[in-house]
């Protein structure tokens, strides 16, 4: 039970912001009451759809209905609407990637003490049911130690041509795609992240990066690469995870994919193969008898949960999910990215 019904502004009525409005249709205690936004094309779409439409930021903010202003504009705009918002007493929602740096995550961070408001980033993808598949997976230890993680989103397209492709308005898929992979593996491993590696792509955009390998060492040896690629005709799998007792694949967001262990180590019968120009019994397929395959342990989420935390926590009932000091952390480990990459280099990161 909510104590009231929660007044949501959307500050940016573009995809994102749109997607936004839909969502909080189908959840209770949560209402849209306008939105704002600099072009006419989304405020006329605002009104064929049946929203309050704002003049002017200002106007919105002044708005006592308004409980919670969701910032979903271009990545360079987040912190002036998000001080602005904080600062007219309003909690709020704000998309990924928070900020373009710490340094202004640092400044919203301590215009949110200063005013007590909720202060709380969209990090959606921490409800992606192949990542809690995986969570679920290094939780249970079903694979044994793990010792590897691939974790990879592909696609063919390039950057969309809009700000995504220009660096001033927060451009760059380490800021767009890259925001999500690290915060789900930090939110995943318990551990100090101790070296950092990165080397960003340039296939389609000289300004922004359209891609990125990044190589990190947890504090165990633990090793993960997270890869983003926008001119991969074939994908490489979502995800692919190595432990000493067997491997996990998750092809792609059908969440197709399998579980091999180990049943027997003993496999004495390995004779060699062919394997192209010469023979391999490292290599030599193991007998069946001595591995078993098991369906994934799929989990399914529920992302209503993250409005319903929004409303919970500022009603003093729960505790946020998405923390303030977890993102800070991502952002800080996405600006090593951009050192390892300047100076070609692994960065020591916690
Ligand atoms: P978009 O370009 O589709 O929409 C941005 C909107 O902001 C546009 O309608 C634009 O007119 C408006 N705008 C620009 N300046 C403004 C201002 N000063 N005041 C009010 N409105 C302004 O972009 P998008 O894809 O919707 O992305 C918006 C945000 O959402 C970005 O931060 C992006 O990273 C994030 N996003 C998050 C997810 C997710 O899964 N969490 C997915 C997509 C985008």
């Amino acid at each position: 039970m909510v104590n009231k019904n929660y007044g949501l502004a959307i500050v940016g009525l573009g995809g994102m912001g749109n997607w936004h409005r839909e969502f909080v249709k189908t959840i209770e205690g949560i209402t849209v009451v306008g939105i704002y936004d600099i072009k006419e094309s989304r405020r006329q779409f605002a009104k064929e759809n049946n929203e309050h439409v704002y003049e002017s930021l200002d106007d919105l903010l002044n708005d006592k209905k308004v409980d919670i202003v969701l910032v979903a504009t271009p990545n360079d705009l987040h912190k002036e609407i998000s001080i602005k918002a904080l600062r007219a007493g309003k909690n709020v929602v704000c998309e990924k990637p928070a900020m373009m740096n710490s340094k202004e995550f640092e400044e919203v961070m301590s215009v949110q003490k200063e005013t007590g408001k909720l202060f709380v980033v969209h990090q959606n993808r921490r409800w992606d049911e192949d990542f809690l598949t995986i969570k679920e997976i290094y939780n249970k230890n079903t694979l044994g130690k793990i010792y590897s993680i691939e974790s990879r989103v592909h696609g063919s397209r390039g950057i969309p041509g809009d700000w995504r492709q220009e660096k001033e308005h927060g451009g760059g898929m380490l800021l767009d795609w890259g925001v999500h992979i690290i915060d789900q593996l930090l939110f995943m491993i318990d551990e100090k992240v101790k070296k950092v590696y990165c080397k960003f792509t340039h296939v389609t955009n000289e300004l922004v990066d359209d891609g990125f390998r990044i190589i990190l060492t947890f504090e165990s040896g633990l090793t993960v690469l997270l890869e983003v690629g926008t001119s991969n005709f074939i994908s490489l799998p979502r995800w692919y995870v190595l432990g000493i007792n067997g491997s996990a694949v998750i092809n792609g967001w059908d969440l197709n994919g399998k579980i091999v262990r180990v049943k027997n180590w003993e496999d004495k019968d390995a004779v060699p193969i062919r394997a192209a120009s010469g023979i391999t019994k490292t290599m030599a397929p193991r007998q069946d008898n001595t591995i078993f395959e098991e369906k994934l342990p799929i989990q399914k989420s529920e992302l209503r949960e993250y409005y319903r935390n929004v409303i919970a926590t500022i009603e003093g009932k729960a505790e946020i999910i998405v923390k303030n000091s977890e993102v800070l952390r991502v952002i800080k480990l996405m600006e090593a990215c951009t050192v390892s990459d300047e100076k070609e280099t692994v960065v020591d990161f916690e």
